[in-house]
């Protein structure tokens, strides 16, 4: 009887997978895919069922066909117009929301990027639907689990909306392999919405380091640093020996030694590297929140009592002033 109980849950989940049908939005800039979006396909493969991407802007038929070679993609619903270059959120989620509802989704994943938590509530309420952020596991059909309290606690929703807009952390989902797929490629309709908003320019901190947020290894500096100068002829070399990303506690931020973009935490970036190793960070909360899922992390503080040490796989109590530059020298040897 139990083997015909198991026979039946799983014709059950099968079929329940049959009528899941998942869309993964793909981010993509300057006609390039971005890698970090492939983690939402993860997690709409998660689900079972079948799983759509989803690409829009101008000339986007070349990322819609390096996404069509996305692992685990049966479709690519691609919108070709110059309006969506910038995702505007305006334009972007009737977009989104015209594409829903005509291909009946029940899922909808994005990541939580400044990407997805612009769009994805918008989407929501345009759905009149409640949107679920930054996810970090999927435990059924409806229910999914996600830190709140700058991770202090975890929470596990159930949602009984008939369309789910899902936000996922991409620190709890690998991405998904970039080749392999042969999914087909459709053209989706497109509602030409006249917004008021206009995309006029940006102004992005350029950097030939590796992205902080999809770094395999992260050197952070904090306010022991006392100043921009130190900042830069400290952390920078080790992070260069390491061949590591840069990020920086949100007191560094604000005293000015790190450009906003590197902040690392509950405000700024998650970050989960198989190494992230940080100076002059005392290890508030809030800091913990965007790193502590990393997978080994190693802290220099001359506070032996710094609560970055309880997280710390590995900790050294000294000056930072001396011990980085020594490390940094042993590295390059
Ligand atoms: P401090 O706490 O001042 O620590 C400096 C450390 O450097 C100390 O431990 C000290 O012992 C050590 N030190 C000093 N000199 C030396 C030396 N010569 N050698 C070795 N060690 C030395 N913070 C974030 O980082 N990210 C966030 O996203 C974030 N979001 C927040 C959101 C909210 C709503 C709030 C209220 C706060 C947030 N914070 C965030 C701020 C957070 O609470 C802390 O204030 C901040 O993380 C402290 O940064 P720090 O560790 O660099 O500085």
């Amino acid at each position: 009887s139990l083997r015909l109980l198991r026979t039946f849950k799983q014709q059950q989940r099968s079929a329940f997978a049959r009528l899941l049908s998942s869309l993964a939005v793909l981010e993509q800039r300057e006609g390039k895919l971005q890698s970090a979006s492939l983690s939402a396909v993860t997690a709409a493969q998660k689900l079972g069922g079948q799983v759509t991407g989803f690409v829009a802007g101008s000339g986007v038929r070349l990322v819609a066909e390096e996404a069509a070679k996305v692992k685990g993609l049966e479709k690519i619903i691609m919108i070709e117009n110059a309006a969506y270059d910038k995702a505007l959120p305006e334009n972007y989620a009737p977009l989104l929301a015209e594409n829903i509802k005509k291909e009946q989704f029940t899922h909808v994943f994005a990541g939580h990027s400044a990407f997805g938590k612009n769009l994805m509530p918008r989407v929501a309420a345009l759905l009149d639907v409640q949107q679920i952020s930054d996810i970090t596991a999927i435990e059924g059909e409806d229910t999914f689990v996600r830190p709140i309290y700058a991770g202090n606690a975890i929470l596990t929703v159930q949602s009984s909306d008939k369309i789910k807009i899902i936000t996922i952390r991409g620190t709890a989902f690998a991405a998904a392999e970039a080749n392999g797929g042969s999914a087909e490629i459709i053209n989706g309709v497109d509602p030409n919405v006249q917004i008021k908003t206009e995309w006029l320019s940006e102004d992005l901190a350029k950097s030939d380091r590796p992205d902080l947020a999809t770094a395999s290894k992260v050197v952070s500096g904090g306010r022991g640093l006392k100043s921009k100068e130190d900042f830069d002829r400290i952390i920078l070399p080790l992070a260069d020996a390491l061949g590591a990303g840069i990020g920086a506690s949100r007191a560094a931020v604000d005293s000015g030694f790190a450009d906003n973009s590197l902040q690392v935490g509950q405000t700024g970036k998650n970050v989960a590297p198989q190494l992230y190793l940080c100076a002059g960070i005392s290890g508030a909360i809030q800091h913990l929140a965007g790193m502590k899922d990393s997978k080994v992390i190693a802290a220099i503080n001359k506070d032996a009592d710094a609560p970055i040490f309880q997280v710390a796989d590995v900790g050294l109590v000294g000056n930072l002033f001396e011990k980085v530059p020594e490390l940094t020298e042993k590295l390059k040897q």
